[in-house]
């Protein structure tokens, strides 16, 4: 492993979990923090409006456009960005750098442009792309989800493509061909010893 890409004695190594909309990311980060308390996930800010079921400071810590500004201003977040042309989500710095130190391991569960700011930040972190098993079964996901309208679906779905170009960019793949199984392969990544990676 290069020098600069291990973490400080005691410290562990930044998961960051990536891919293309819709690819679930999502549902293995939530099937990691049911199965794996032990690991600790960042709850991002976001301006998007909640959706039913989802909570303050659980799923997101929902702000508004001040709200974020004033984050920005203060450099409070360790990266940030516009996903899908609409809302602003960014990962709060302080409490990722505490539990780094504290040698927990923990991850982010962001979008590609996010991933790529970190990448420059935090070059010890590892990236993990996770990818559909084929662009027909992202595109089905995209649609079954049918949480947007056809306008939102079809800039998503163009954002997927280009972000499925971008698996070479990562230091590992994982096929989320089951949500749960592909969830046990990121534990056991974030398990391993930073020096077998
Ligand atoms: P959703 O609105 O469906 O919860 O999330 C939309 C997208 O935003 C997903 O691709 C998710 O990975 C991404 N996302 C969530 N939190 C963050 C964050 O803190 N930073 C960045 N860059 N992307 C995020």
């Amino acid at each position: 492993t290069d020098a600069a890409r291990r973490p400080a004695p005691g410290r562990s190594r930044l998961v960051v979990l990536a891919g293309p909309t819709a690819v679930g990311k999502g549902t293995v980060a939530a099937d990691v923090r049911r199965h794996h308390p032990e690991v600790w996930i960042s709850v991002s800010a976001t301006t998007r409006a909640p959706r039913p079921g989802e909570q303050h400071g659980v799923h997101y810590w929902f702000v508004d456009d001040d709200e974020f500004d004033a984050m920005v201003e203060r450099d409070d977040l360790l990266e940030w960005a516009v996903v899908h042309k609409s809302a602003r989500y960014g990962t709060p710095r302080a409490p990722v750098e505490a539990v780094l130190d504290e040698g927990r391991p923990a991850m982010l569960e962001i979008d590609l442009q996010g991933a790529r700011q970190v990448r420059e930040s935090m070059p010890d972190a590892l990236f993990v792309f996770l990818k559909p098993p084929s662009w027909d079964e992202l595109v089905r996901r995209l649609v079954g989800r049918g949480t947007e309208t056809e306008e939102e679906r079809e800039r998503r779905l163009e954002t997927a493509r280009e972000e499925l170009a971008a698996e070479a960019e990562f230091d590992v793949s994982i096929v989320n061909h089951e949500v749960h199984a592909a969830a046990e392969d990121l534990v056991a990544l974030m398990l391993q010893s930073p020096t077998d990676l």
